[in-house]
């Protein structure tokens, strides 16, 4: 959190509530469904929950909203909580789980129905959409409105015990049907779902909604501020009537802030399930998927995310953020952190007449520009080396200003190394060049060459007998539009075909057989790269293009 920075709505709320002493210390907690991976929208939740908490000194919990067992597992659960420290936080004592408070949950009901407050309701699916009701006419009441108490504690343990058949009966309260809020006309509390849960196995034969556990929850844990999208703007009401007419230990406030959306890429967990069940991507973790596992593979730093989760408004509207605005804080990070290496994605191999066949010599060039204590890297120059093919020219007439590389007949710089200059091109039957013949200036690694030579740019390079083979993944960005699927289209007719580039046979600095997950590089002149988790292994180097040095997109390139 950026203490220069106005305080934000729910910042005052917080800082009002503890000089007034309405709370004595902060408790938030980070609620996620354990239905998918956790994405660039929950890292905004995580930094708004956890980060609060870091600010006044107090506490969050994570627990798992885990009150739909049909599409919740524990691969989620582990997922998530990984991924939480991963961003670099850590919540309060124990993983906690809605599932723990099932029987408390389960006793408030029975008191519900013991005040008169709720009902068994028999009427189906379809007829209690009828009965609900629209936003401008008001509801029915249900016929099994007014059934007494004990017929609805009796149908409630029948359901309970697995008696009762799916869709036949839902436990509702009793709150008011013409209500303008619709979700005050006689919420569902309790449905029958006869499955066994991951955590509770086979003890329920009904689950509770989201919002009669969600604020009992936050009372049962002491919550202070119940912290949520604005989708549960309209559910307040109902959070609020479940405590005041329920025996709570604690009365939390839930306050509602916008959702971040990302242009160019999907938050919902549904679709980005369906591109991973239908084969899109190879898996919640593929690098080019916004989820904190893809974004982790694919070499986006817990800062670089933290830092863009603080930059952004927390503020009672959802906007849009610009994927430029995320990008920025990534290579913001990488180029503080990143070790620098030379990397050839397309080589061509360049031959120097006047080096002798067996000389190694050892050149060095920092591990990064402004951060000595990092400290070199060797580079071994040989007589043959490689240079990208891009960077190379046989038109003498390309001007000095708009091809800064090595052209026929003329200069260039070769990173951390000699002048050089290009005598003559080798072909293939084809007409291919493959190899440039070229002659060093002695004399010129770290020094300027002599008068009337002047290298038009510099390039990287690698020596041929000392490199090492890798693969490189270039990755864009996984939608080529910038709102997939608007105007009612088919989301997947908008992922980008071309953002996934394998190029194989590139060629790297020696250094590069030791890398790590544990190191980002910047690729000079090509942009930063990490090791990829799954693909990498002891005979194969494959990194992912984390982004580029520059963003291609704003240019419309
Ligand atoms: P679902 O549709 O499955 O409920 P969800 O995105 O709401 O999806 P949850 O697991 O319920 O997923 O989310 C956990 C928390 O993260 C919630 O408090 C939710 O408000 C918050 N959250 C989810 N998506 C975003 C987002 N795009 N921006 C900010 N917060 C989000
Ligand atoms: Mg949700």
């Amino acid at each position: 959190m950026d203490e220069s920075k106005p305080q934000h709505f729910i910042q005052q709320i917080i800082s009002r509530d503890l000089a007034d002493g309405v709370v004595k210390s902060v408790l938030t907690r980070f609620p996620p469904e354990p239905n998918g991976y956790l994405h660039i929208g929950h890292a905004k939740s995580i930094c708004v929950n956890f980060g609060l908490a870091r600010q006044y000194g107090g506490q969050c919990n994570l627990r798992f909203d885990d009150t739909n067992p049909e599409k919740e597992e524990d691969e989620y659960v582990q997922a998530i909580q990984h991924d939480v420290q991963w961003l670099g936080f850590q919540w309060n004592g124990e993983v906690r789980y809605a599932s723990d408070y099932f029987d408390q949950f389960y006793d408030w009901a029975v008191h519900l129905i013991n005040a008169g407050k709720a009902y068994i309701c028999e009427l189906s699916a379809e007829e209690t959409r009828e009965y609900r009701g629209t936003l401008t006419e008001a509801g029915k009441n249900s016929p099994w409105r007014e059934r007494p108490a004990a017929e609805s504690l009796a149908l409630l343990e029948q359901m309970r015990k697995g008696e009762i058949a799916e869709g036949k009966m839902t436990l509702r309260a009793k709150i008011d049907m013409a209500a303008a809020n619709i979700n005050l006309r006689d919420p569902v509390l309790y449905r029958v779902k006869r499955m066994p849960h991951h955590r509770t196995g086979d003890a329920w034969n009904i689950y509770p909604s989201y919002d009669f556990a969600h604020g009992q929850g936050d009372a049962i844990e002491g919550i202070t501020h119940s912290i949520c999208t604005l989708e549960f703007e309209d559910h307040r009401p109902l959070y609020d009537w479940f405590l005041d007419n329920l025996p709570v230990p604690a009365r939390p406030r839930q306050y509602e802030f916008g959702r971040l959306n990302l242009n160019y890429t999907i938050t919902s967990k549904r679709k980005l399930k369906q591109l991973v069940d239908e084969g899109h991507v190879d898996g919640w973790d593929d690098p080019r998927m916004p989820t904190l596992s893809g974004l982790r593979r694919r070499g986006v730093t817990p800062a670089a995310i933290r830092n863009f989760c603080d930059s952004l408004a927390v503020a009672k509207t959802d906007g849009v953020v610009d994927m430029a605005q995320f990008e920025h804080f990534i290579r913001d990070d990488l180029n503080d952190n990143a070790l620098r290496a030379m990397c050839v994605l397309n080589p061509l191999k360049v031959v120097f007449t006047n080096v002798a066949e067996e000389a190694v010599e050892t050149l060095t060039a920092p591990a990064h520009p402004n951060r000595e204590e990092l400290g070199e890297r060797e580079l071994p120059f040989t007589r043959e080396i490689y240079i990208d093919r891009s960077d190379f020219s046989e038109d003498t007439s390309l001007s000095r200003k708009k091809f800064k590389r090595l052209v026929l007949g003329d200069y260039v710089r070769l990173r951390a190394a000699y002048v050089i200059r290009a005598d003559e091109v080798v072909r293939d039957a084809s007409g291919e060049i493959v190899q440039i013949n070229a002659s060093i200036v002695p004399g010129t690694v770290g020094e300027n060459p002599p008068e009337g030579i002047s290298p038009r740019g510099v390039i990287h390079w690698v020596s041929a007998s000392h490199c090492v083979d890798l693969e490189v993944r270039l990755l864009d960005r996984l939608f080529s539009a910038p709102f997939p699927g608007a105007g009612g289209g088919d989301f997947l007719a908008d992922v980008n075909p071309d953002s996934l580039q394998v190029l194989s046979g590139c060629k790297g600095e020696p250094g590069l057989a030791n890398a790590t997950l544990q190191q980002h590089y910047q690729f000079e002149r090509e942009g930063y790269f990490y090791l990829d988790s799954r693909y990498s292994s002891a005979e194969r180097l494959v990194f992912n293009r984390t982004i580029g040095l520059r963003d291609n997109w704003a240019k419309g390139a």
